[in-house]
């Protein structure tokens, strides 16, 4: 059995590391080089592993290995009056009213290229302290409103097993908090760390929702399988959140693989996310009307239980982006327009 904890130890964090494990051209290598100066790298050995030695454009490898275009000027610049507004206490970030997200840490074993909180992560490591994890605990016990808590950050299911489930227990002790939830890309990237031990401890908290990160269906293998199933089994509903990353998953068919067999993992396919032009995402980033289009092509031909929802997330929340299907309305009668291009009225019942 693959130890967990030793492949954090080994992950691939250096130039030298990286050249024994893929092929690199000396551009390319020049080009890390340069880029690992302004940003870090982290890479598991088995995300490593995922890579296509032999195509030069494996999506896997696009996802991990940074690009000079990394280098290339963003449009979206944090804001940091926003973020703040966003964050009553440390550690807590909220833009809805009946929900909020907790961020014990920003440690991530695995560093996404594309990564919006890039920013945070890969930068400090910073984890929040006993305070101010029970400051943040406290802030959300005083809100009578909040009904929702997500466990996010950085990567909560890399974070020692007392603090998570220190964190669990008095969330779990607040009757207000009905669901919580866990966002995490262990399963894709560091499978080996779900354990049916680590499920059955998540499992006491239930409502609880795992919400996976798959980009794309390579990730889709016999260990990350593995640990859907572990989860699942013990009853922890899972949904999956996708980033729309320009060359990697940007197509009907890759989409279409991809959402079909995460429903095969029991995994739902919840968002479609836009990639947002943030420090070094640059080149990942599509038009927004890609995205609502991909899903037009979708729509209909395969099971609606397939389908996420595609979202450009915004300081303002999460916009979701659909394809008009009403072409026309006129005094109680809709033109719509089907999955197949069809166009048809519908009529409906007058008051
Ligand atoms: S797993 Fe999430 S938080 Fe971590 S680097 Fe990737 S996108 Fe960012």
């Amino acid at each position: 059995m693959v130890d967990w904890k030793k492949e954090l130890r080994n992950k691939i964090t250096t130039l030298e590391q990286l050249d024994k494990k893929i092929v690199l051209s000396e551009k390319e290598k020049n080009e890390i080089k340069t880029v690992l100066e302004k940003f870090r790298m982290s890479i598991t050995p088995y995300y490593v592993n995922l890579i296509d030695k032999n195509n030069p454009n494996c999506p896997i490898k696009k996802m991990v290995v940074p690009s000079i275009e990394e280098l290339t000027e963003p449009i979206f610049k944090p804001n940091l009056v926003e973020e703040k507004k966003a964050e009553p206490v440390k550690g807590v970030r909220r833009r809805y009213p009946d929900r909020a997200l907790i961020i014990p840490s920003y440690f991530c074993p695995n560093y996404c290229r594309f990564c919006f909180r890039k920013f945070w992560v890969g930068g400090v490591e910073e984890n929040l302290t006993q305070e101010e994890i029970d400051n943040a605990i406290r802030f959300i016990k005083n809100d009578t409103s909040l009904r929702e808590i997500i466990i996010t950050g950085g990567e909560p299911l890399a974070l020692n097993e007392k603090i998570l489930e220190y964190i669990l227990s008095e969330l779990r002790k607040i009757s207000h908090i009905e669901i919580i939830r866990i966002g995490t890309r262990i399963p894709v990237v560091l499978p080996s760390r779900i354990t049916k031990k680590l499920a059955r401890k998540l499992s006491k908290y239930s409502p609880l929702y795992i919400i996976t990160h798959f980009n794309h269906p390579k990730e889709i293998t016999k260990e990350s399988k593995k640990a859907c199933d572990i989860l699942a089994d013990k009853g922890l509903p899972l949904l999956n959140q996708t980033v729309l990353l320009k060359g990697v998953n940007s197509t009907v068919d890759v989409l279409k693989e991809l959402f079909l067999k995460l429903l095969m993992l029991r995994v739902k396919p919840y968002y479609l996310l836009h990639c947002i032009d943030t420090m070094g995402s640059h080149h990942f980033v599509t038009k927004v009307a890609l995205g609502a289009e991909l899903l037009r092509k979708l729509q209909g031909y395969i099971s609606g239980l397939a389908l996420p929802m595609y979202v450009v997330p915004t300081y303002h929340g999460k916009i979701p982006i659909t394809h008009n299907y009403i072409l026309k309305y006129d005094n109680g009668v809709y033109t719509f327009e089907n999955y197949k291009g069809d166009v048809f009225e519908f009529v409906e019942p007058k008051e």
